[in-house]
């Protein structure tokens, strides 16, 4: 018996995978906190470590991770520059419920690379952060209608209910769906992902009620889908037309797809921007901003937002030293783009020879790579869900993970590159799972 010198909890040497995750699970319920970590997950996986671009199981064992965390590590994990910038910050102030310098700082260099957000607040997560920006869009417009994009996703909290979030109501009850407010879905209406049409007759039909247009000018959670040419652009028009407010959340494609997010990367200025992920380098962050004008029922303390860690001191530092990474680093985006590009290409030849149907899509280091069924593939401009072969998928997904290369069973959930990934590491990934590819082929 050993003891473990982070916990100081007895920590057998010999334990698997299996037994830390009933250990878990008899005190986390479902055994991780939040249930998109516990839905369909096939094979154990329970983290003692992570450096760079690997992680290191419980086991002892190496993985190439492709998730990272689910997007916030372009940097990779343990990076030096944030490790260093949150111990200094501990030494100096950590927790005083105050204003600070380095609130002003963090908020700085956001509104440097994100010009739209002139003036932000501080939340701890993406669900907080979007949640108030969409309470400021109601208070602001004095609307209550919400329009979203299939497949979106917003967070979990009741403000932005969607059709597709797990049903409620029906007798059958879907996954995730007991407890929640059903008469919340009468604020929200959807419409498919680039389909400009749809979006203009709703907004013809209910545009005097629309308080705001939410998107995430990237679709990255349910695969990977980009806008449409000029879709971005036709949307800012209607919405400005009928005095809607535009809302990216930009929680995944902030300072991922360029330096200044996908608004930098397709040209167009929302009204409200949420970011997240990024930026905080794995640090509980996130920010929503937008002109003076619009913040101003904040600035007045007419619409509420508020939360004891929000804008905490460690957080900040995170985002300023991430922030600072990225605008002494320009040439980051180019690496990777051209590793998602070399990514793409190396598992495109190599589906090519194999029976599978795979659907492969990507925009910058966002990668969505899902096994299909038949004809599951999205054609067109409007984009219809992916019919992912959910149980194949995982099927290899266990293969992969068996063999030391680790991506989120659900296909859903994209893979996200970092500056920590050479070429080399990707090469072994991509062998990895196209010969598990060809096993599953031949054993098939
Ligand atoms: N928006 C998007 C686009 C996301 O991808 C996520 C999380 N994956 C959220 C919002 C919710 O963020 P959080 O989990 O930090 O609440």
């Amino acid at each position: 018996m050993s003891t473990s010198i982070a916990e100081g909890l007895p920590v057998r040497a010999e334990t698997t995978n299996e037994e830390a995750l009933e250990r878990i699970r008899r005190v986390i319920a479902g055994g991780g906190s939040s249930n998109m970590r516990n839905l369909g997950v096939p094979r154990p996986l329970v983290v003692a470590g992570a450096r760079g671009c690997t992680i290191t199981d419980i086991e002892g064992r190496e993985l190439i991770d492709l998730n990272m965390g689910y997007g916030p590590m372009l940097f990779g994990y343990g990076d030096q520059d944030v490790l260093s910038a949150i111990a200094a910050q501990m030494r100096r102030a950590h927790m005083t419920g105050l204003p600070s310098d380095v609130d002003a700082r963090a908020a700085e260099l956001i509104q440097i690379l994100v010009p739209s957000m002139e003036q932000v607040r501080f939340a701890n997560s993406g669900t907080e952060a979007i949640a108030s920006a969409l309470r400021l869009a109601r208070a602001t417009t004095g609307r209550n209608l919400v329009v979203t994009f299939e497949g979106h996703y917003h967070g979990w909290s009741e403000t932005i209910l969607r059709k597709t979030t797990p049903s409620l109501g029906s007798s059958e009850v879907r996954s995730g769906a007991l407890g929640m407010i059903p008469e919340a879905l009468r604020h929200t209406v959807q419409v498919a992902w680039n389909d400009i049409d749809g979006l203009q007759q709703i907004l013809e039909h209910v545009g005097h009620s629309v308080a705001a247009v939410i998107l995430e000018p990237v679709l990255a959670n349910d695969g990977v889908c980009g806008p449409a040419p000029g879709f971005l652009q036709h949307v800012r028009e209607l919405t400005t037309r009928y005095g809607s407010l535009l809302i990216f959340d930009e929680v995944i494609t902030g300072f991922r797809v360029a330096a200044g997010g996908a608004q930098a990367r397709y040209a167009v200025r929302p009204d409200l921007t949420i970011v997240s992920k990024v930026m905080g380098g794995g640090f509980p962050v996130a920010a929503f901003g937008g002109s003076r004008e619009i913040m101003a029922p904040l600035a007045r303390n007419e619409a509420l937002h508020a939360g004891v860690y929000a804008g905490n001191h460690l957080a900040m530092v995170a985002v300023t030293a991430c922030l600072e990474k990225i605008l002494a680093n320009p040439s980051t985006y180019e690496y990777l783009e051209h590793i998602g590009q070399h990514v793409e290409q190396r598992l495109r030849e190599g589906v090519a020879h194999c029976s599978a149907q795979v659907s492969i899509d990507r925009v910058g280091s966002v990668l969505a790579f899902g096994l299909i069924d038949g004809d599951g593939r999205s054609s067109g401009v409007i984009r219809r869900r992916p019919r992912y072969s959910m149980d194949a998928h995982r099927e290899l997904q266990m293969r992969c993970q068996d063999r030391g290369v680790y991506f989120q069973p659900n296909p859903r959930e994209p893979w996200f590159l970092s500056t920590a990934h050479t070429r080399p590491i990707l090469d072994r990934a991509i062998n990895v799972i196209l010969e598990s590819l060809g096993e599953r082929a031949t054993s098939a």
